[in-house]
């Protein structure tokens, strides 16, 4: 989906005119400011728009490497051969109308000293505050034997895009009666109920149509997101999915990709498609900024979402430590705004206000079940913790009604929020 940009996309400003190559729009005469926005997926779009919609004096670039955003959520359905890849994809045009210069080239470096982000070609954009939100990274060097080109064989598909066709390609061609072998990876990682659904939803495709098919999640934890509600459906629904956990030896600690077979300490699981979901980190111009900690992932102040290492840079979505928020794409969102309002404030003298946060993660456990957990947020000594007691999850023992009505909350979700953010 990248394709190279044309001079003309290079950037697009709100009248569609070009301006390409040029640093940056020029200040108005009463602008607060200049903030340029990195990665424009849930978090870094919706904070770029939010800014301006905020103050429509601040003179906001964002920078984005591919002209066409891939959603992952919904990706695993798309995964299952229930919904068309291009119903999970975006453009920028409505980011641009709304007065946010859009640049379509990877950054590269950041200066936080100069102030600036150089692009691939070369521009160096100023700001006076940068937000980051380029999403994750996998890190390779993690998992022997699983590098670039095993991806290609073991498809993560933990980037919307490619290795999610790769993947449903692959099972769409396995044989009836095959074996998938899947892994989760340990925490923290990009959508903590991501791999069950998924795993859910490969099972409601092997039982439709490959019958004498099993599915098997090799999991590096012994506990997940909304397990109770996952595995009470799956004893139900899929008796030929085997989840093993961490203490019963689901750690994969090698992949042999020309055996394709993943390894554990406790044996060795040869697939017909393998999955391999490894384990993750901010992606790598977090790192290249100086806001990414041991962890690899970036420590944020909890109210402004600032970098706790550079000072007027703020990192939201998935690369941020957000304590108890989940790396989804609806705290992504919610961070996203958050930021916007602190920038914003910041950037015309006063303080920002102290924030409270949603999240909720639904999940498809079949295309008319779904299952959902909530949480609220706040900062308190100096992290993101849940307001105690604002937890939900779905019923144990809810009727199938309200596992469809759920289902149906879960498209509306998905449907409002990239509305809100690309529409
Ligand atoms: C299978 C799956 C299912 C999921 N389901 C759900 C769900 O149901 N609900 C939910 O809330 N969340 C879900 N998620 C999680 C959700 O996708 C992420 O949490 C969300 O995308 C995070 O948003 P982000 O903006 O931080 O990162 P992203 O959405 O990944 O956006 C990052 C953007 O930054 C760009 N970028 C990166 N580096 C650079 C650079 N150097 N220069 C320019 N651009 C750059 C990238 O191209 C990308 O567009 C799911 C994830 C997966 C994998």
């Amino acid at each position: 989906m990248t394709g190279s940009p044309s001079r003309r996309d290079v950037l697009m400003t709100v009248a569609g005119a070009a301006t390409a190559l040029m640093p940056m729009p020029a200040l108005a005469q009463n602008a607060p400011g200049r903030v340029v926005v990195v990665g424009g997926g849930f978090a870094g779009a919706t904070c770029a728009r939010t800014l301006k919609r905020l103050d429509p004096r601040i003179a906001v670039t964002l920078v984005e490497a591919n002209q066409i955003f891939t959603a992952c959520p919904f990706s695993n359905e798309v995964i299952a051969g229930l919904r068309d890849i291009k119903a999970q994809q975006f453009d920028y045009k409505k980011i641009a109308d709304d007065k946010v210069a859009v640049s379509f080239e990877p950054a590269t470096a950041v200066d936080p000293q100069a102030r600036t982000v150089t692009l691939s070609g070369g521009i160096r954009l100023p700001y006076d505050r940068l937000v980051l939100a380029p999403g994750i990274d996998l890190r390779w060097d993690s998992l022997p034997g699983y590098t670039e080109a095993a991806a290609e064989r073991m498809p993560h598909a933990w980037k919307a895009g490619e290795q999610t066709l790769l993947l449903r390609r692959q099972l769409e061609a396995m044989e009836d009666g095959g074996t998938v072998v899947m892994s989760a990876p340990a925490n923290p990682f990009r959508c903590p109920p991501g791999p069950y659904e998924r795993a859910s939803l490969i099972a409601y495709y092997l039982k439709t149509k490959k019958p004498k098919s099993k599915l098997i999640i090799l999991d590096a934890k012994d506990a997940f997101s909304k397990q109770r509600l996952f595995q009470n459906a799956w004893k139900a629904l899929y008796p030929n999915l085997e989840w093993v956990s961490l203490s019963s030896g689901g750690k994969v600690t090698s992949v042999d990709v020309a055996a394709m077979t993943l390894v554990t300490d406790f044996g060795r699981h040869k697939a017909d498609v393998a999955n391999v979901i490894p384990p993750q980190k901010a992606a790598r111009i977090a790192e290249m900024a100086g806001v990414a900690d041991r962890t690899g992932w970036c420590p944020i102040d909890p109210a402004t979402f600032e970098s706790k290492l550079q000072p007027n840079v703020h990192v939201v979505g998935d690369a941020s430590i957000a304590g108890a928020m989940p790396k989804s794409a609806f705290s992504a969102n919610a961070q996203a705004k958050v930021c916007a309002a602190a920038v914003a404030k910041l950037l015309a003298g006063g303080s920002p206000d102290e924030p409270k946060l949603i999240n909720t993660c639904y999940s498809l456990v079949a295309p008319d079940y779904g299952i959902s957990i909530v949480g609220v947020y706040r900062p308190a000594d100096g992290q993101i913790k849940e307001v105690e007691g604002s937890t939900g999850v779905s019923a144990l023992d809810a009727p199938s009604s309200t596992r469809a009505l759920e289902a149906t909350f879960a498209n509306d979700w998905f449907k409002t929020i990239t509305t809100e953010v690309f529409g």
